[in-house]
């Protein structure tokens, strides 16, 4: 990084997050923005004293004008710390892979203080995907690394997130260097489950790693049961429910795709395709159905997407998971459980509990909390940004 890079100065009163170092600003946060700031540049932030507060990484095109990088003032954004921040962050899913998981997420953005980079390890696969204008800057930095740690390893890009227009960036994916992965791969969970995964046409990066503690506790639930699992994608929880014993398990999800490779863990699991139905329907309509039916279940799962996309859909998308959540409660035999999830991370925990309690109090059940449900070990949270603990779900015994 040069030292002719900008100095941004923020409006007074506005330093407070950056001093607890949440690495978000605000446009509105900054007394002005020069305008031949380009996209990925380096910036120094200060505040409207003068004092420096961090360096960081710009994205004029966003809301989130700037991502703070480092907050030393002696630390500069160079390859080598980016570089750094990648081995760091590697070397902190060690008990992640020795828990017997091939599958891994590597970095996961804020959490690791690399804003805009999300790195997953599926076998001999490193898939990344970058969502900001800064980390695009770095994108040979991030594959010389990867090349450095895993040299046996291919590496490729999906980096098509919504996220990426919002920055002005244009969607990219494909094979950054190495084989091109099959459109399906089967990835070892916990050393007992294979994951089907979907690298080149799957949701994300492929599949959802950071299910995998929910998954374990599905299983610990489904001893001769009749599972519901709801938005089931490539059928992670309905493989887990199946290997702990399920009676019957149906996995309702919309895509026609996850669906068909959900079949064909089944038979790669040698878990038994006649327990099993693949429902491809809306989860919302087949809720409604089946409570009209009157069918009951042990175990129902609801693992929705992404419902609160930002602040201005927050309340629309708390009416979604509260009718799932009325629907899917009356569906609980007693004596049952719910495993219900919310992966906005617009919905912290405290709002979420209040979402299933009068989702329970509509539905006339009574529900009481057994367990809190999180985001795996490597889906690293950061201590100052408690966005990135997004993902919480509820285990609710059904009196
Ligand atoms: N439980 C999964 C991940 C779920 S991701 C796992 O452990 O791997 C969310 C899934 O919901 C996606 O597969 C998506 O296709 C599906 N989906 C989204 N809206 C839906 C709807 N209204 N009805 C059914 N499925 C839906």
């Amino acid at each position: 990084m040069s030292d002719s890079i900008y100095t941004l100065t923020l409006n007074e009163g506005r330093e407070k997050s950056l001093l607890r170092r949440h690495p978000w600003i605000f446009s509105k946060a900054l007394s002005s923005i020069p305008s031949d700031l380009s996209s990925g540049d380096s910036v120094k932030v200060v505040s409207s004293q003068g004092e420096f507060l961090c360096y960081g990484l710009a994205s004029p095109k966003s809301q989130i004008t700037v991502r703070a990088i480092s907050f030393d003032e002696n630390i500069k954004i160079t390859d080598e710390l980016i570089a750094d921040r990648i081995r760091q962050a590697v070397s902190l899913r060690k008990n992640v892979f020795d828990r017997g998981n091939d599958g891994v997420r590597l970095v996961s953005s804020e959490g690791d203080l690399l804003p805009g980079l999300i790195a997953d390890k599926y076998n001999e696969f490193i898939v990344y995907s970058i969502s900001s204008a800064g980390m695009e800057r770095f994108k040979d930095v991030i594959t010389k690394t990867f090349n450095e740690i895993y040299p046996n390893c291919s590496i490729y890009e999906r980096s098509d997130t919504k996220s990426r227009l919002k920055e002005g960036l244009k969607p990219r994916c494909g094979v950054v260097c190495g084989k091109e992965p099959d459109d399906c791969i089967y990835v070892k969970e916990e050393g007992q489950v294979y994951i089907p995964v979907d690298i080149k046409n799957g949701h994300k990066t492929g599949a959802y790693l950071d299910q995998r503690l929910s998954r374990i506790k599905a299983s610990t639930l489904s001893k001769n049961a009749e599972v519901l699992n709801c938005f089931s994608y490539t059928g992670g929880f309905g493989l887990w429910a199946l290997k702990g014993g399920a009676k019957r398990i149906e996995n309702v999800d919309v895509s026609e795709n996850a669906l068909s490779k959900a079949k064909a863990g089944v038979v790669f699991n040698h878990l038994d395709p006649g327990r099993c139905r693949f429902l491809k329907k809306d989860v919302f309509a087949y809720l409604r159905e089946q409570v009209e039916k009157g069918v009951k279940y042990d175990l129902v799962i609801l693992d929705p997407p992404k419902f609160a996309e930002s602040a201005a859909n927050l309340k629309k998308a708390c009416r979604g998971y509260q009718d799932i959540n009325r629907l899917g409660l009356k569906l609980v035999r007693k004596g049952g459980r719910l495993l219900t999830f919310s992966c906005s991370g617009l919905v912290d925990s405290a709002l979420f509990q209040k979402i299933v309690s009068d989702a329970a109090l509509d539905a006339g059940v009574d529900g009481r909390i057994i367990s809190t449900l999180r985001q795996d070990a490597d889906h690293v949270v950061s201590l100052p940004c408690p966005e990135t603990f997004y993902l919480k779900g509820l285990e609710i015994a059904v009196m």
